[in-house]
């Protein structure tokens, strides 16, 4: 009874999982998509006092390096609303200090790998089995899909940070391996990279990358808002890009281009 009662509260265009939704990139996902109509729920670590979207929106306290962690989640999704339709890996790391590749310690390159690479992998192993049995409870029309926030440092090289740049390259690795093996499923996936964001996680060296890209880093010379991120996220989301299968989205202002 109490599941059923959670069911029928599912609003909208479905049900959206959204990890390190709390600040960030994060939160303006979650929020674009509370307001694109679909039920979100939210995941952090640090359960605060984040402004909820009314209905539309509730927070779970998710670790996503915690196996037990994820399985609570998705068993609370089937639970509360019995669908699945997007999960949108977004929680990351940077390492705690920039140190140069000769003197990277075991603590750090583990802590982010299992909270970027790890984390993300999995979140991605567990969806894609609970979104395949919801596919057959649920039959046509449900067309769930999953988009993992990678980073331009999955391809570019950052001398002082090399565990977060492996972990991004591991997480375009993990969306062209999930993209693969579910697009004959009808799941597609995706992969959002994000350039230089204004976050929390940017704070630190905002200066240094304002230089940057005021002499011209980015074709688009500004930083990149959360938003901008967002967006990609919904358009992946909204069904238009479904003939692809694991489709890049960069979210960086042209930073990808080659220029001459
Ligand atoms: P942020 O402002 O530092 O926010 C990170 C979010 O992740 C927070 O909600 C945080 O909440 C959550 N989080 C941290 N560890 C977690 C864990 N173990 N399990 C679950 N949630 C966790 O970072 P951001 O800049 O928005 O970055 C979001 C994503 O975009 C990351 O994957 C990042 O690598 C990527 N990205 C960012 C940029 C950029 O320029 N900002 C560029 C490229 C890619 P709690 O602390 O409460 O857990």
């Amino acid at each position: 009874m109490e599941s059923e009662r959670g069911k029928r509260k599912m609003c909208g265009v479905g049900v959206a999982v959204v990890t390190g939704a709390s600040r960030g990139i994060g939160r303006a996902i979650a929020t674009m998509l509370a307001e694109h109509g679909y039920t979100v729920v939210s995941s952090c670590t640090r359960l605060g006092k984040v402004p909820e979207h009314g209905e539309a929106e509730s927070f779970v306290r998710c670790d996503v390096a915690c196996e037990e962690d994820r399985d609570a989640l998705f068993a609370s999704v089937r639970k509360r609303f019995g669908r699945l339709d997007l999960l949108v890996n977004n929680a990351g790391v940077a390492p705690l200090a920039r140190t140069d590749i000769l003197e990277t310690g075991l603590e750090s390159f583990e802590r982010v790998l299992r909270i970027n690479l790890y984390g993300t992998f999995f979140m991605c192993q567990a969806a894609a089995k609970e979104m395949l049995s919801y596919k057959q409870e649920l039959g046509g029309g449900y067309t769930p899909r999953i988009v993992n926030i990678s980073s331009i440092s999955a391809y570019t090289a950052s001398v002082n940070r090399p565990e977060y740049c492996i972990s991004k390259a591991g997480v375009s690795m993990v969306t062209k391996l999930f993209a693969a093996r579910l697009a004959q499923e009808g799941i597609p996936v995706f992969e959002v990279s994000p350039g230089i964001i204004l976050t929390d996680m940017t704070a630190p060296v905002r200066d240094i990358y304002e230089e940057k890209i005021e002499r011209g880093l980015t074709a688009i010379e500004r930083f990149g808002r959360p938003e901008d991120v967002a967006r990609m996220v919904l358009a992946a989301a909204g069904g238009l890009l479904d003939f692809s299968a694991g489709q890049v989205l960069h979210a960086d202002g042209g930073f990808h281009l080659r220029r001459l």
